[in-house]
């Protein structure tokens, strides 16, 4: 407050009291008047005072909450313009109102107008129809959305992985507090996705020959009887095992050993059908499921498969050709109380009686085994 602003009021009431002191009042009566009068002017003006003081704090405190404003959209700003992690924000209709650089080229835009122009809606940047339901159920319920994956539709048409954190803006008006809009980061992990997918399918692979290993194998396996449990459907199992593969070995070396395991899960891969499931159990060892496959129709698959690897030309570098053979057990599921490893124990059983009867040759489980 200017200090001089009621300088003329004061002076006012200085002259007053002095004309009060000099007694010019000849009545009693004229002399309380002015007075009261005198007061009241008095009250006036401190109240006055009172008031401009309370106006100067408000416009203070105006003035510094500007600024924190100002400061807090910079800070809005900076983080929205400099971000490598895509923003965006909507109105609560889901309307985009804005995305940053970050998120226009994350999916192939120049600009963000120009992504705001191809996308006005936050539901046209998703890929399925079920990840917007996703989004909108978890945000209409927790106002949150935390980590959720879902495919971004990108500009070349393609899409791209991503994780969106977002949160709601709540307005408090009068009737109460009701959605304003949503402000969303966007994270690009398309890269982390292909790495996750490449590494589970290295932990269910074998790396010598490709095929699938033993742990994944037998998870595959269990899924497959709970289906015939649960469908009374057909399965056979055949146990596959190269004969005198360590005379492989000491004739043309580990080198030669290891590319005749690949010739002949080569020969597993291209002899069987696509939805049979094969897999390398361990050293010169391999298993193959056969879904909806009988006993009978088993046996004719592991006959083609030991003729198809006794007629393989297994011939590398300058060594001659390499005579190859396998034994197969052949076993089938028969009723609900047989588990995977009683149907492997009785594949092995089978494996074992062909090595016993001269290798080369496929023998299926005796009727009644001994387990
Ligand atoms: P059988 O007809 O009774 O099955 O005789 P076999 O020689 O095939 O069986 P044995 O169990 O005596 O030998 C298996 C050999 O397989 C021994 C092992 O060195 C070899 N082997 C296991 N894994 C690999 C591998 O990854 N590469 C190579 N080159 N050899 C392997
Ligand atoms: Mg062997
Ligand atoms: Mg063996």
């Amino acid at each position: 407050m200017k200090e001089n602003v009621f300088d003329r009021e004061a002076k006012v009431i200085r002259n007053a009291r002095l004309k009060l002191a000099e007694g010019v009042f000849l009545k009693k009566s004229g002399e309380q008047h002015y007075k009261d009068l005198l007061g009241e002017y008095e009250k006036v003006v401190r109240q006055s005072k009172r008031l401009l003081k309370m106006g100067d704090r408000m416009q203070h405190a105006l003035s510094s909450l500007n600024e924190e404003l100002q400061l807090r959209e910079q800070t809005y700003r900076g983080i929205f313009e400099n971000a490598t992690e895509g923003i965006y924000r909507t109105d609560a209709n889901g309307v985009l109102l804005e995305v940053n650089a970050a998120l226009a080229a994350m999916l192939g835009y120049e600009t963000p107008q120009e992504c705001l122009e191809q996308v006005s809606e936050m539901e046209c940047f998703f890929q399925s129809a079920q990840a917007v339901r996703q989004y909108n159920n978890v945000l209409r319920n927790k106002l949150v959305v935390k980590t959720m994956h879902a495919k971004f539709c990108s500009a070349d048409g393609g899409y791209v992985w991503v994780e969106i954190n977002a949160g709601a803006i709540e307005s408090q008006s009068e009737e109460g507090r009701k959605l304003a809009g949503v402000v969303g980061v966007v994270a690009d992990i398309t890269e982390r996705k292909r790495m996750m997918r490449e590494m589970c399918r290295l932990a269910r692979t074998d790396c010598l020959t490709g095929l699938w290993n033993r742990g994944y194998f037998v998870e595959l396996a269990a899924q497959e009887i709970a289906r015939c449990k649960r469908f009374s459907n057909d399965l056979s199992i055949l146990l596959v095992d190269i004969d005198y593969f360590k005379r492989v070995n000491d004739d043309y070396g580990h080198d030669v050993g290891d590319k005749v395991l690949v010739g002949v899960a080569d020969i597993l891969r291209e002899t069987l059908r696509e939805v049979d499931v094969v897999a390398r159990f361990g050293g010169e060892e391999f298993v193959v499921m056969l879904p909806d496959t009988c006993l009978t129709a088993a046996h004719c698959a592991a006959e083609r498969l030991c003729d198809a690897v006794r007629k393989h030309d297994f011939s590398y570098d300058r060594h001659r050709a390499i005579n190859v053979t396998v034994s197969i057990g052949v076993t089938a599921y028969e009723n609900s109380s047989m588990s995977f490893d009683l149907l492997l124990k009785r594949a092995d059983t089978a494996m074992y009686a062909a090595k016993h009867n001269g290798r080369d040759r496929v023998e299926y489980c005796p009727a009644d085994p001994v387990v």
